[in-house]
């Protein structure tokens, strides 16, 4: 990728340090990431309406000079209003909440270009905050095109502190800056065969199109852009596989009766379905060739157990593995376990977090073998770290690792030999998908919960049924039994959201528990305060959290019996039900809320109906569509920008087809003709890799 591409966004005219810490909570860090934020609508300004041919209901653009401007009271309020004339009629624009400077920017005679939505009040025509600019002159008087007006323009999606016209501002400077720095990646007889756009040209016509393009389905653009996504995944993994074809991979044996030793430490016997897939997995392990498997398996249903037996067993044959799990929070508690099951066998288990990562200590323990297990987060990726021995990987949750970071492990293993890969997720997939996304991957899938487990009730609660919510709670309470309340957050108005969940808290301890202790959990906290109140929360200290999605995946208080989710019309079924998951892990009978208001939809009826995740996944599935359900964002599958792989499952299909077809005839893209093919590969991955460092 060239420099310019990949400094950081702040070398944008326009953006400094601020604009570019908003932008980054939208994925945008690098110049190369604001070209691949896709407008999520367009709006077509290219027309001026003469004001006397305005419509009710209209949403247009006008072009005229302001006539007269003033301030209205009203009680307290104060509203201001322009009367903005074009020659042919008069339009009034108002603002309910007046800023600063507003006189001065609308004087009688500066002229306007306005855009908005036309409402009439007593015969005349109005438009409340339109959007506006001042205008320059061009030709024969008429306004010049800018970048917000005379052409087609470019909605993105927004989140707080980040304006459409700054936005568009900043993709107009993008455009300038990069698009001479693109290299075209796709080699031209696939471009024409294919009837794809040159790279520049999507991008233009991505962010500044010609013509308004058709509302719903992707553009020829976006197309082409989502086609090259898929399209270098596919040869990333099809270039992997040759290499993975020569490689070797660990022998791994169940040497002295360690699966035996292990069984006879467990309080419990495996299930049918853990059993079978442990059997997969030794049969992978002992066959020479490296493993790439994943488990999938509901919350709850046992996934650890089997992947610390397959641990346990690479012990015996000489070989360390490496646990990794999405959060800190989740590392310890999987050494916990760790500990429990592996150190009566011998076994030493480490666990590597960021505070630890650079002790030399740490590291020493690591590279000379004498830690067996290694368990962390991505912090195990970090430079410096290095394995004596490595022969198996465990990813817990893999949605949030990708395939990449094989080559990376493999760098790790000290040997010159493939590590083993087990992935571990509570996500079903279907499995054709992920075929397309992992390459060649065996899967294994553990349906059966294991025996003894209280099934969780869950009912929906009207929001004015609170009285009875809030004695549930108390019931609870009061037998020293402990309760989540989750309250989730919307991306967009984070803030604000935040600001009631806190408030949330804070009502709910003065006016309704002052009884109680209440502790509150959130995603902005640093990772040892959310760290410290997890594990006082398990230790009883607190005896009600009320917390953000954070706590969605894998954490284990089997205390918790009572969850209560606030607004789960603005989760996904899948996340209502990995959040249910977290109650009922004990012998207690739980119980699962979801506080609805009006919203309440058929879909939460499911959550009442099912407790079977693949099930609910299916729902889900169906109703939010495939964007929602896997998008990258909500699912964390590999990092596509812009592709949705279901609702794009065609583009997917006939990438993987390209791809193939490509290889066969030149197997390491090493013909000039490929030449810039090869890089765009190498570079897209080894970025994913870093990232995954640097996150
Ligand atoms: P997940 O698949 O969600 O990762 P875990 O591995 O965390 O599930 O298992 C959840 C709980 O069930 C743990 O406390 C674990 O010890 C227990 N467990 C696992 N397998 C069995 C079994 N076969 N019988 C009884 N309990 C089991
Ligand atoms: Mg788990």
């Amino acid at each position: 990728m060239s420099d310019v591409l990949s400094s950081p966004i702040q070398f944008i005219k326009g953006v400094g340090p601020k604009l570019a810490k908003v932008l980054s909570r939208k994925g945008i860090e690098t110049i190369e990431d604001a070209l691949y934020f896709i407008p999520r609508a367009y709006e077509d300004r290219r027309h001026i309406t003469p004001i006397k041919n305005l419509r009710p209901n209209q949403t247009a653009t006008l072009f005229g000079k302001i006539q007269s401007s003033r301030e209205i009271r009203a009680g307290r309020r104060r509203r201001f209003e322009a009367i903005l004339n074009d020659g042919t009629g008069s339009i009034a624009l108002t603002w309910f909440h007046a800023f600063p400077g507003i006189q001065e920017e609308f004087q009688v005679g500066t002229e306007l270009i306005v855009y908005g939505d036309v409402k009439y009040f007593h015969q005349m025509p109005q438009i409340a905050h339109p959007e506006y600019e001042k205008v320059e002159k061009g030709e024969a008087g008429k306004p010049k095109a800018s970048i917000n007006f005379g052409r087609v323009v470019p909605i993105y999606s927004e989140t707080e502190g980040l304006h459409q016209k700054t936005l568009r501002k900043m993709m107009g400077e993008v455009l300038k800056t990069s698009l001479s720095e693109l290299t075209e990646p796709l080699p031209e007889s696939l471009r024409t065969r294919l009837g794809l756009p040159t790279l520049r040209k999507s991008f233009v016509s991505i962010h500044f199109p010609d013509q308004c393009p058709e509302e719903g389905t992707p553009s020829e653009a976006v197309q082409r852009v989502i086609f090259e996504e898929f399209f270098v995944l596919q040869l990333g993994l099809g270039l992997r596989k040759q290499k993975q074809k020569k490689e070797t991979a660990p022998v791994i044996t169940d040497k002295d009766g360690i699966q035996k030793k292990f069984y006879a430490t467990l309080p419990f016997s495996l299930t049918n379905d853990q059993e079978n897939t442990l059997k997969e997995i030794l049969s992978d392990l002992k066959s020479g060739k490296a493993m790439t498997r994943l488990v999938q398996g509901d919350v709850g249903s046992g996934k650890t157990v089997v992947a610390l037996l397959a641990a346990a067993v690479a012990k015996g044959s000489g070989y360390q593995t490496a646990l990794m799990a999405p959060t800190e929070i989740l590392a310890q508690q999987h050494l916990k376990t760790a500990e429990r099951f592996l150190k009566p066998l011998g076994i030493e288990c480490l666990l590597v977090s960021h505070a630890n990562s650079s002790k030399k200590e740490v590291r020493e323990k690591i590279k000379s073998g004498k830690a067996h297990v290694v368990i962390g987060t991505h912090a195990i990726f970090q430079e410096g770290i290095e394995f004596q021995k490595l022969g198996l990987a465990i990813v817990d949750e893999q949605h949030r690792f990708g395939v990449e970071q094989r080559g990376e492990l493999i760098r790790k293993a000290g040997k010159k030999e493939t590590p083993h890969l087990l992935m571990m997720t509570a996500t079903p997939i279907p499995r054709t998908l992920a075929f397309t996304l992992y390459g060649d991957l065996d899967l294994s899938l553990i349906r059966e919960k294991p025996p003894g487990r209280t099934p969780v009730k869950t009912r929906i609660l009207w929001d004015r049924e609170r009285p009875k919510l809030y004695q549930k709670i108390r019931e609870r309470v009061l037998k020293g039994e402990q309760v989540y309340v989750i309250y989730p957050l919307i991306e967009a108005s984070e803030k604000l959201e935040l600001k009631s969940a806190t408030d949330m808290h804070k009502k709910l301890q003065s006016e309704v528990f002052p009884e109680f202790s209440l502790a509150m959990l959130h995603g902005r906290m640093k990772p040892e305060e959310k760290d410290k109140i997890l594990t006082e929360f398990k230790e009883k200290k607190w005896q009600v959290l009320i917390s953000t999605t954070v706590i969605e995946v894998g954490i284990d208080v089997p205390n918790a019996t009572l969850m209560v989710i606030e607004h789960p019309e603005r989760l996904g079924l899948s996340q209502l039900h990995q959040l249910r998951g977290r109650v009922g892990r004990g012998s207690l009978t739980s119980e699962c809320i979801l506080v609805a208001d009006k919203f309440v939809t058929q879909r939460l009826k499911v959550m009442e109906r099912t407790e079977d995740g693949f099930e609910i996944a299916e729902e889900d599935l169906k109703i939010r569509g495939p964007g929602e359900f896997l998008g990258t964002r909500q699912s964390g599958l590999p990092g596509f920008r812009v592709g949705h792989i279901l609702r794009d499952a065609s583009l997917l299909a006939k990438a993987r087809e390209e791809a193939e077809k490509i290889l066969e005839t030149d197997p390491q893209l090493s013909s000039p003709e490929n030449a810039s093919l090869r890089k765009m590969v190498e570079s897209r991955w080894k970025a994913k890799i870093e990232r995954l460092r640097g996150a």
